[in-house]
């Protein structure tokens, strides 16, 4: 099997693929009402990603991660993911969702092929949940979360981003999941992005997470739930559930960095927090072989910088384009 090396001598294994940049909620930090949505021809096609996804299993990338915007609401997800399971090489395949959908598309999702998925979680009250994402759709996310455990898709991991002022009273809450119900938490430190209308929204510190949730014991480190992200794992004694940090504000992870993210409308980009992009569509639309999607492959790979701007906690630029679009 081939492997793939950036400059750094950083394995590349791992693709992020945004599928659509439409979503069902609307989150604080996240959406962009003022950006038009991408159009429908714009969008790369289920075939166009999977020729992308069949072009790197050759060169090394063996995990594959759905995202968006909000995937599941893309028509028929469950069709890409068996089209991508079938491809040789591809030994993962995970999916990051709101969880709203989650009810409905767990079973067939499983069976298609889907590993595992994380869920979005800010926020464990109704009416906070639909200050933080406009909407008021907190059950369908428990039911999805329910869902997905029964369809087997595990592990399920819940991403919550920690805003201070906003949900940082409900880190005991969530902290407790993962003694009492066995959740794998995970706290996102808030990357300040700039998106209009989140200026007033602070980051809340992995540090800081950690001494106050340690009033409910003593964290003990742990390897986590399988995986191929940055979180650094723990557990609270005699927990089945496990705790989360990712720190890309107080402590980056870029010496560490596996992956490559294909935008939905078709650019590969090499770093989340980096500008830099080179376009695929054009070409796949100009009936690209292989070898030269492996090029493009190759060229993304060989930009990829040693670390991003977000170094030592300074906030990024204005970041262009909404994180829909790249793929949280
Ligand atoms: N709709 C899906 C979901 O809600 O999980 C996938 C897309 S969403 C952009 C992916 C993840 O990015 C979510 O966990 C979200 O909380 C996170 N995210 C978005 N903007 C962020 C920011 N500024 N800082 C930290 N995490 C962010």
């Amino acid at each position: 099997m081939s492997s793939l090396f950036d400059s750094w001598q950083r394995q590349i294994n791992y693709l992020r693929i945004s599928v659509t940049d439409h979503c069902n909620l609307g989150c604080v930090y996240c959406s962009v009402s003022s950006l038009p949505h991408l159009h429908r021809s714009e969008i790369l096609s289920y075939e166009e990603i999977e020729r992308v996804v069949r072009a790197a299993a050759g060169m090394g990338i063996s995990k594959v991660r759905l995202t968006g915007g909000e995937p599941l609401v893309r028509p028929d997800l469950s069709k890409l993911v068996s089209m991508i399971a079938r491809i040789e090489g591809i030994d993962d395949i995970s999916l990051t969702s709101n969880g709203i959908l989650l009810a409905r598309y767990a079973g067939e999702l499983k069976e298609a092929g889907l590993s595992r998925v994380n869920v979005s979680l800010d926020t464990l009250k109704e009416d906070r949940f639909k200050r933080i994402t406009g909407g008021d759709r907190l059950k369908e996310v428990l039911a999805g979360i329910e869902a997905a455990h029964q369809a087997g898709l595990e592990p399920v991991k819940i991403n919550v981003v920690v805003l201070r002022g906003i949900n940082d009273d409900e880190l005991l809450d969530f902290a407790r999941k993962s003694i009492d119900q066995g959740w794998h938490v995970r706290f996102i430190e808030f990357m300040p992005f700039g998106t209009p209308g989140s200026e007033d929204l602070e980051t809340f510190a992995t540090q800081e997470i950690s001494e106050r949730i340690q009033s409910l014991g003593r964290l003990e480190p742990d390897t986590g739930p399988a995986g191929n992200g940055p979180a650094r794992y723990y557990r609270f004694p005699g927990a089945k559930g496990t705790i989360g940090f990712i720190t890309p504000m107080t402590e980056h992870f870029c010496a560490t960095c596996n992956r490559l993210r294909l935008t939905s409308d078709g650019q590969l980009r090499p770093c989340l927090l980096d500008e830099d992009e080179i376009g695929l569509r054009a070409i796949l639309r100009c009936g690209a072989d292989t070898e030269e999607i492996r090029q493009v492959v190759r060229q993304a790979v060989a930009m990829k910088r040693e670390c991003h701007q977000l170094n030592g906690g300074v906030a990024p630029q204005t970041v262009r384009r909404p994180m829909c679009q790249i793929g949280g």
